[in-house]
């Protein structure tokens, strides 16, 4: 079962291209030929159209969300597939 709860996506006109996101999820994330980072979807093919969302494996949510706190660009977001609510990211409210 694949359902996801959450989906992410990555606005690559703010991407720095320093890969921390793919060091934290290399199965969600990946450098394009234009070395900006891109989301990939449950089979591993890379949505390099911008801003692309895909879902997170249950697995993975954990490894996302933090991606999206450290991105130094900004430009993760992590937002809830039910009903578009930010959750990480430059949108969500602060943790701490
Ligand atoms: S962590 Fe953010 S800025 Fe860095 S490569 Fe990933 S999406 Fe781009």
């Amino acid at each position: 079962m694949s359902e996801s709860h959450l989906q992410v996506s990555v606005d690559q006109d703010l991407c720095t291209g320093d890969g921390l996101c793919v060091q934290y999820a290399p199965d969600i994330f990946e450098f394009d030929i234009d070395g900006l980072a891109y989301v990939k979807d449950e089979t591993g093919e890379l949505l390099t159209s911008g801003g692309s969302a895909v879902g997170v494996p249950e697995r993975l949510r954990l490894d996302v969300i933090d991606a999206a706190r450290d991105c130094p660009g900004e430009c993760i977001h992590v937002r809830r597939s039910a009903d578009g609510v930010a959750v990480a990211g430059p949108e969500a409210p602060p943790t701490s």
